[in-house]
């Protein structure tokens, strides 16, 4: 028996097996739920290869959050294979690593920083109010993100983005909870993804957590985020909402 016995979850944002939605999708099957999958453009081809890596061969859907379309289509899509949902992943951020990140903060152009602040922090609301007629019943909405309450090296613009995701799920858990829909994030550690790898500079990170981190950390290891996903998913957080919960070794309560 799983915590996410008869649960049906989407999982947005799968495109390699280092993927952290890829993690939550593969535990999230563990623990019972029946999963469906998205990613979008010329990536979803490699996500339908990954998808068959997963216990079980997961639906993949076709969603960018920031195209209208995609979003007013997508409970049909999800409608195809499950009749509601009952938790949705947000595993989605993307900031050009060329003009954004590894020191570019004083030039990072409003176009780019825009674009950031859609894909990473302003879908979570476009993504939760897309699947909101899905979860007539109430559900839970997990986002992730990079602690924001602080200025780290490298991170540049995608942490301002951060700050955005974090300030936005409190939002949508105050307007979303008289449905009984929970919002919260999950705030992990450095993980050795396709998007960490992009961020030049981003190795730095990944030192200051291995010697700092009181119960150590492991950068390849996204299942110990994705267990604290799904557990946020369960009905083990009944009354939990607008919450970010640290999976990140103990590191952000050490001074030094
Ligand atoms: P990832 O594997 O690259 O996942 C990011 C996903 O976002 C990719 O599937 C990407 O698709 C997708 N995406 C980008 N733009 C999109 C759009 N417009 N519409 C739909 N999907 C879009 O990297 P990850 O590290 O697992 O990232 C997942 C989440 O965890 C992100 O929010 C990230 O900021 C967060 N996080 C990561 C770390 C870390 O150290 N890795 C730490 C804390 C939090 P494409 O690959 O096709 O671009």
């Amino acid at each position: 028996m799983g915590i996410l016995d008869g649960k049906r979850i989407l999982v947005a944002g799968v495109t390699m097996d280092t993927s952290i939605g890829f993690a939550t999708a593969r535990v999230a099957q563990e623990q019972g739920a029946t999963v469906l999958i998205s990613n979008f453009g010329r990536a979803l081809n490699i996500t339908k290869r990954i998808a068959k890596r997963l216990p079980s061969e997961p639906p993949v859907l076709e969603l960018d959050v920031t195209d209208p379309e995609h979003l007013e289509r997508l409970p049909a899509l999800v409608r195809e294979h499950v009749d509601g949902l009952d938790g949705v992943v947000h595993s989605i951020a993307y900031g050009n690593p060329e003009t954004l990140l590894g020191g570019k903060f004083l030039d990072g152009p409003w176009e780019d920083v825009a674009q950031a602040v859609q894909v990473s922090a302003y879908s979570l609301k476009s993504l939760a109010l897309a699947c909101r007629p899905l979860m007539a019943d109430g559900g839970s909405v997990v986002g992730l993100t990079f602690d924001a309450t602080v200025a780290w090296p490298a991170y540049d613009w995608m942490g301002v983005a951060k700050a955005g995701l974090e300030s936005c799920s409190r939002y949508l858990a105050r307007d979303l909870g008289p449905d009984g829909i929970r919002v919260n994030l999950v705030s992990a550690g450095p993980l050795k993804t396709l998007a960490a790898k992009a961020i030049p500079g981003f190795e730095e990170l990944e030192t200051m957590w291995t010697t700092r981190a009181p119960l150590g950390w492991d950068e390849s290891d996204q299942t110990p985020t994705a267990q604290a996903v799904c557990a946020l998913l369960s009905d083990f957080f009944p009354a939990t909402t607008g919450e970010i919960v640290h999976v990140d070794g103990g590191f952000h309560a050490m001074g030094a």
